[in-house]
C-alpha cells in the first residue's frame, strides 16, 4: 500500500524485518497540534526540577560548583558540520547531565520527586510552598524509609530512579534487564539499592518489577511504559532548550526551521520532548527520532497503527543492540498514540553503523556519548542525503529556507561510563571504520 507521502508500507515492513536502514515519514504528520493535555505536568515537572537544587547538591556534593544540577549544555559541533557540510549544527549535551549521566536525569528524577512530595504531603508535613519542597523537612527522611520505589530498567532508568530515590531514603529496587551493564549494576549497588537481575529484556524486567511492587501500598512502581510524569520531565527540556537557542541567537520560524532528532527507546523521552518543543515551536520544529535496525519498536508501532500493541520479535527481530539505551521491543502504548501526528518520522542505524558514529563524534568533537546518543548524528545526514529526507523538505515547503536550518542533535547517555569501559568500546567500534559514511553515501543512490 502506498501512503500519503509515497511512501511503500509493504516495501518498509520488509525492510524493517531485514534490518534494512531506514527513513520513514510520518504521512500523518499534522501542522496543527493540540498539546495541551500535559502542559501544566511540563510546567510542574520545570518547577521541582528547578527546586530540587538544594537537595541535589547537598546529597551530590561533585554538583556544587554547578549553577543548574538538572541542566545540559548546548554545545555547537563545528568541526562536525564541516566534516558533513551541514549548515548549523548543534548537540544538546544530556550525555552531560550530573547524577544520572543520561537524559534519565531529568524523566527519573522529576518522577520520584513527585512521589516523594506527595507522600510528605500525605503524612502531614506542609504541602511543597514555592522553592521549599516538603521533602528536605527534617522529619522527610524518617517517613520515606517506610516507603519503597520500584523500577524496571535496560540501566539507564534505573540509575537515574536509583540515585534520586536512595538521597531521599527511600528503600529502592531497580529490576534490570539483560542488557544492564554491570557497571550500572555495581554503582547501584554501592548506592544501597538492590538490583534484581534478569535474564529477559527491558519489558521482562518492568513485568517483574510491577508484579513486586502490586501488593505493597507503600511501594511506587516507576512505570516507563505508561507513566506522565516521565514524560513531563523530558518535556522540560523543551523550554531549557528554547532559552539556550535563544542565548546563541538562533531564530526559529517560518524561514528558520528546526530539526530535532532524538533517540528513542520506549518512546517517554523523545515523546517529552517533542511534545514540549511542538508546544513551543509548532510547525516550525520538525522532530525525527532514532531508533536501532535490531529494535524499531516505535516506527513498528506507527506503522501498524496505534490501536494494537506490537513488538519487533513479531517482524522476527532480535532486540540485541550495542545501543542498551534503546533496546527496547515494545512502544510505550502511553506515547504511541499521542505522538501519531506530531513526529516527522523515524530512522534507523545499525549497531556497526552507530558505534563508527561515536568513533567519529570522538575525534571531531572530543565528546564520549553511549551508542545509543551516537545515533542522533544520522539525523541531518539522513534528511540532506536521503530521496525520503528532501522529499519531506519539498512536502514541508523547507526548500531554500533549509540553508537556514538549525540541526540539534540530542546526546542521551555517556558521562558516567567508567574509563575502563570506554578502551574495549571503542576498539570494538574500529572493525565498523567508514560504516557511517557508507550509509550516507548509499543514500545518494
Ligand atoms: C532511555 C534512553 C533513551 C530513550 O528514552 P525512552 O524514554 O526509552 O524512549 C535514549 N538514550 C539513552 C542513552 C537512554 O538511556
Amino acid at each position: 500500500m502506498i501512503d500519503d507521502t509515497g511512501q511503500n508500507e509493504d516495501r518498509l515492513f520488509a525492510q524493517l524485518a531485514a534490518e534494512s536502514q531506514i527513513l520513514w515519514i510520518n504521512p500523518a504528520l499534522s501542522t496543527s497540534h493540540d498539546v495541551t493535555a500535559y502542559k501544566k505536568d511540563i510546567a510542574d515537572a520545570r518547577r521541582r526540577l528547578h527546586n530540587a537544587h538544594y537537595h541535589l547538591q547537598r546529597s551530590f556534593p561533585g554538583t556544587r560548583a554547578l549553577s543548574k544540577v538538572v541542566e545540559s549544555p548546548l554545545f555547537s559541533a563545528e568541526d562536525l558540520a564541516k566534516c558533513w557540510d551541514i549548515p548549523r549544527w548543534l548537540v544538546k549535551a544530556d550525555h552531560c547531565l550530573p547524577i544520572a549521566g543520561s537524559i534519565k536525569a531529568r524523566g527519573g528524577f522529576n518522577e520520584v520527586l513527585a512521589f516523594a512530595e506527595s507522600v510528605a504531603t500525605e503524612n502531614g508535613l506542609p504541602p511543597p510552598s514555592s522553592g521549599m519542597p516538603n521533602y528536605t523537612h527534617p522529619d522527610a527522611r524518617r517517613l520515606f524509609s517506610h516507603y519503597s520505589v520500584v523500577v524496571g530498567s535496560t540501566g539507564n532508568l534505573g540509575l537515574s530512579i536509583g540515585m534520586i530515590a536512595s538521597s531521599l531514603g527511600f528503600r529502592t529496587a531497580v529490576h534490570m534487564s539483560r542488557d544492564a551493564k554491570s557497571w550500572k549494576k555495581d554503582l547501584l549497588r554501592e548506592k544501597g539499592v538492590e538490583v534484581i537481575e534478569h535474564a529477559g529484556d527491558y519489558s521482562v524486567a518492568v513485568e517483574q518489577g510491577r508484579e513486586s511492587a502490586k501488593s505493597d501500598p507503600k511501594c511506587h512502581f516507576v512505570d516507563d511504559e505508561h507513566s506522565v510524569n516521565l514524560f513531563a520531565g523530558y518535556g522540560a527540556a523543551a523550554a531549557e532548550l528554547a532559552s539556550q537557542l535563544e542565548q546563541l541567537q538562533v531564530v526559529v520560524d517560518d524561514d528558520h526551521p528546526l530539526f530535532v532528532y532524538v533517540p528513542c527507546g520506549v518512546g517517554g523521552a523523545p515523546g517529552g520532548i517533542t511534545y514540549g518543543l511542538k508546544a513551543l515551536f509548532g510547525r516550525n520544529v520538525h522532530c525525527f527520532w532514532a531508533e536501532p535496525s535490531a529494535s524499531p519498536c516505535m516506527l513498528l508501532q506507527l506503522l501498524s497503527g496505534v490501536h494494537r500493541p506490537v513488538s519487533v520479535y513479531e517482524i522476527g527481530l532480535d532486540n540485541v543492540t550495542e545501543a542498551d539505551g534503546l533496546a527496547v521491543g515494545r512502544a510505550s502504548p502511553f506515547v504511541a498514540p499521542l505522538m501519531a501526528d506530531l513526529v516527522s518520522g523515524i530512522y534507523t542505524a545499525n549497531d556497526g553503523q552507530m558505534l563508527d558514529m561515536m568513533l567519529s563524534v570522538r575525534e571531531t568533537e572530543s565528546m564520549q556519548v553511549e551508542p545509543s546518543a551516537a545515533i542522533s548524528f544520522f539525523g541531518p545526514l539522513f534528511l540532506t542525503a536521503s530521496d525520503a529526507g528532501r522529499r519531506y523538505c519539498r512536502v514541508q515547503g523547507i526548500g531554500r529556507t533549509f540553508r537556514h536550518a538549525t540541526h540539534v542533535s540530542w546526546t542521551t547517555g555517556g558521562s558516567l561510563v567508567p574509563v575502563a569501559e570506554w578502551g574495549p568500546l571503542y576498539e570494538r567500534a574500529k572493525a565498523f571504520r567508514g560504516q557511517a559514511k557508507a550509509l550516507a553515501n548509499g543514500w545518494n543512490r
